[in-house]
């Protein structure tokens, strides 16, 4: 059985420009489209390929055990990656995948279009796109070929409800016109095609299909993971895709368009300190968990398991009022019993463990905790300790670094 990718087109729609192609899966037409905008960038210049298609039902024909074909031509070195180690690596994390062919031919590199000279990154105001502005636009620290220049928002399933995508996408915008950068982005209801995948199982493939939509707008994509190097070491095996990411993303690069991960290096809680250090960053922060809540209008909610531990580090550092633009303070001092709890629980899984293991180490660290309660703390959290001291003195290297 074969899933094909026919009829590949674009045209200009509602301000953007829609990369479109049918998939046929057992005599079924399905059209899947991506939907391409971008507020200062000709979105003439997109071509038409059928990479996004073929990287964004990869996992799904691997489930199916159905091959893949498209009948036009596909970046050479993505086509022989897709063909084999990329196959490996998912059948690794997801054993029951089977191995497919995927039949296609290779683009000539007469095709090969102008390169952009833009430097793109996904946007959510999450801690991780934050540390690397912090780097490219406020520290500076970084080479010419890792400093951001234009700013992306993918809708490809991260949130349920269509009202908090748009407000996640209003956020990026404005944030990319703040900052002075660029801003495009793209998205695709593709969540029938992972069925039976989490987002966290499959984002990176997501996310891939929908910079590969964007070709060739801009020339380097970084990912800002979300797990660290060493933490993806160890993991690696792990259904999570992140921590296959160091190895996934050269493999899925085209000629046109190189992918790589950035802030590996950094842990969390280092993240954190970086992102705090930023003051002219911290109203663009964006990571709450809930939706839908009585925030008061503000974007984070405060109490969640993602508000939580940044706001615990913030106090720590004396720059909880920082934050009061996008945080519910009040609802943070209210619930701060039953979000401590919530800390507890969710430090029982293995990404979020040692993140909240790193907040309390730091918490202990600044003399912010009862050291009875710290060390209750520390216990209850499973997961090796720190290798890394958070002192003032740390802070302040990381400061001045
Ligand atoms: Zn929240």
């Amino acid at each position: 059985m074969t899933i094909k990718i026919e009829n590949v087109r674009q045209r200009i729609a509602n301000g953007g420009s829609d990369l479109s192609a049918d998939v046929v899966t057992n005599g079924q037409r399905e059209t899947v489209t991506f939907s391409r905008y971008s507020t200062d960038m000709d979105m003439e210049a997109c071509v038409a390929s059928g990479e996004p298609f073929l990287v964004m039902l990869l996992m799904h024909a691997m489930k199916c055990g159905q091959d893949l074909e498209f009948d036009g031509p596909v970046d050479a070195r993505l086509l022989h990656e897709l063909r084999g180690t990329i196959q490996l690596v998912l059948r690794a994390k997801f054993p029951a995948l089977r191995t497919i062919a995927i039949r296609a031919h290779s683009r000539p590199l007469i095709d090969a279009v102008d390169q952009s000279s833009h430097i793109a990154t996904g946007f959510s105001g999450g801690i991780d796109s934050m540390q690397l502005l912090s780097r490219s636009l406020i520290r500076k620290d970084l080479p010419a070929e890792l400093s951001v220049t234009m700013l992306m928002h993918h809708d490809v399933g991260s949130v349920v409800q269509r009202e908090q995508a748009v407000v996640n996408r209003d956020h990026a915008q404005s944030w990319a016109e703040r900052l002075g950068l660029a801003f495009a982005g793209a998205s695709c209801d593709m969540g029938r095609y992972y069925e039976g995948f989490q987002f966290l199982e499959s984002h990176t493939l997501r996310t891939v299909a929908a910079c590969l939509s964007l070709a060739p707008l801009f020339r380097r994509y970084l990912f800002a993971s979300g797990t660290d190097t060493a933490a993806a070491m160890r993991d690696i095996s792990s259904r999570t895709i992140d921590s296959a990411n160091l190895i996934l993303l050269p493999l899925l690069s085209t000629a046109t368009t190189d992918l790589r991960q950035f802030g590996g290096e950094c842990t969390r809680i280092h993240k954190m300190l970086q992102v705090l250090d930023c003051e002219s960053l911290l109203p663009g922060i964006n990571l709450c968990a809930r939706v839908n809540h009585d925030n008061a209008g503000k974007l984070n909610c405060g109490r969640c398991f993602k508000c939580f531990p940044l706001l615990l580090v913030a106090e720590s550092l004396g720059k909880l009022n920082q934050l009061s633009p996008t945080f519910d303070l009040a609802s943070f001092e209210k619930h701060k019993t039953r979000s401590y709890c919530n800390f507890f629980i969710h430090a029982l899984g293995p990404r979020q463990s040692q993140i909240n293991r790193q907040v309390a180490e730091l918490l202990r660290h600044e003399s912010k905790l009862q050291p009875s309660l710290a060390n209750l703390l520390l216990k209850l959290i499973p997961g090796p300790a720190s290798e890394q001291s958070y002192t003032t003195k740390t802070q302040q290297q990381l400061a001045t670094a």
